[in-house]
């Protein structure tokens, strides 16, 4: 998954010229910085490597996400259709709008379920913003299919998802606009930072402002820029786009490497027959950040992962069902809508209610899925070791169970 692992003199050399100059930060300072403008620099290396026509870089892939909304005119009253399974920036996003967010279940491609989002659609629908989980697609056709037919937004969170593609196209350039974080963990990274990508001069021209107190940006003098709304920071810095230069630079042997280690480590689990893989609705554009499988039952999977933690191979390997940050079963926070801040008592009711509904057909999903997180560094060796480790579990625990193996 994580461009970090292989931090390099690539990086440091992209910092260092944001260093020799000082200045630190995106907009003015035209004479002393030198002709170093690496997040405009960085925007466009964007637009050119997903093929977006617009890319406006932010201080995170949250801030990317809340950006996007405003920027389409997402807010107070609207419902915005998201997945059970996603990460918690998604429904925070929403709630930073004044939306509501309406979760809903997930299939075994682990993204959203067409039918379920159908059955999901009220009048306030304003959008389905589909989170490409764990660097593969949701149903794109379907959901876009769904969009048309109720004139609906379709915003894609990709931030798991840089360099996955759906026929052809790059995850984030389908819908009206798509989000991809830059934090420390993703496929690649600028420390924090994300953007807004979109083919819509509109909706970036407003991104522009919106992340910048809603400077128009139009003049060379900062300081005599109109406000034809209001904004907030979310602005990134140099230093921290300096950094993603450089990653994006190296975007595809990221990619190469992970598509390598995740074909060798599923050749291995699918030995066993018990074993069976998520369900991806176009193989070919996997980014392979990681492997997502399944065991017959929940009650089998929970076996497994607690057998691996015995024998200290767990980590790197997720069980998503009992996690805290990554699916609805332990948001607790956002079931009781413990907000800082005040909400409305409408907004607050309607957040509550679609939090607390029966989430069964996910769980069902959820409860039986392991996702493991392929490295860039491992060798060869080691994966063979690793996935001949995961088998001797996977093999013992389905031998207790009486399955033959
Ligand atoms: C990482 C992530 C985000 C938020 O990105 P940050 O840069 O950490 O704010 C949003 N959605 C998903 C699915 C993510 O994985």
């Amino acid at each position: 998954m994580p461009g970090y692992e292989l931090w390099s003199d690539k990086e440091r050399k992209e910092v260092n010229d944001v260093l020799e100059t000082g200045i630190l930060m995106r907009y003015g300072f035209d004479g002393p910085r030198k002709g170093i403008w690496k997040s405009k620099e960085l925007e466009a290396a964007i637009c050119e490597t997903f093929g977006s026509s617009y890319a406006q870089l932010t201080s995170s892939g949250t801030s990317a996400l809340s950006t996007a909304m405003s920027a389409l005119g997402i807010g107070y009253g609207d419902e915005v259709i998201t997945p059970s399974f996603t990460f918690v920036a998604s429904f925070e996003a929403v709630l930073s709008v004044g939306a509501v967010p309406v979760l809903v279940d997930v299939d075994d491609t682990l993204t959203l379920d067409p039918d379920a989002v159908r059955r999901a659609i009220t009048p306030k629908t304003k959008a389905i913003m589909p989170v490409h989980m764990c660097g593969s697609m949701a149903d794109l056709d379907g959901l876009q299919a769904i969009c048309k037919e109720h004139n609906l937004i379709l915003l894609e969170d990709a931030c798991q998802s840089i360099g996955a593609r759906y026929k052809g196209k790059s995850l984030g350039t389908i819908g009206d606009a798509g989000a991809f974080s830059f934090d420390f963990v993703k496929t690649m990274t600028c420390a924090e930072g994300g953007v807004v990508i979109t083919n819509r001069e509109d909706i970036y021209t407003r991104c522009d402002g919106y992340t910048d107190h809603g400077h128009d940006h139009l003049g060379a003098d900062r300081g005599a820029d109109l406000h034809p709304f209001i904004g907030y920071n979310y602005r990134i810095s140099e230093l921290h786009a300096a950094v993603g230069l450089a990653q994006i630079k190296r975007l595809n042997e990221f990619l190469s490497i992970q598509k390598k280690n995740h074909a060798q480590l599923k050749a291995i689990l699918a030995q066993v027959p018990e074993v069976s893989f998520r369900r991806i609705p176009d193989p070919e554009g996997d980014s392979c950040s990681f492997i997502s499988w399944f065991l017959p039952s929940e009650e089998i999977t929970r076996a497994v992962v607690a057998e691996m933690k015995t024998r200290g191979i767990l980590p790197g390997n997720f069980y998503w069902f009992d996690n805290n940050w990554h699916y609805i079963r332990k948001w607790e926070h956002l079931k009781n809508a413990a907000t800082l801040n005040a909400l409305s008592p409408e907004l607050k009711a309607r957040v509550m209610e679609q939090a607390n509904k029966d989430f069964s057909a996910s769980h069902a999903v959820m409860s039986r899925c392991i996702s493991t997180s392929i490295s860039l560094l491992w060798t060869s060796g080691q994966i063979q070791e690793k996935g001949e480790k995961m088998l001797d579990v996977i093999r013992k625990v389905l031998a207790e169970r009486g399955i033959p193996v």
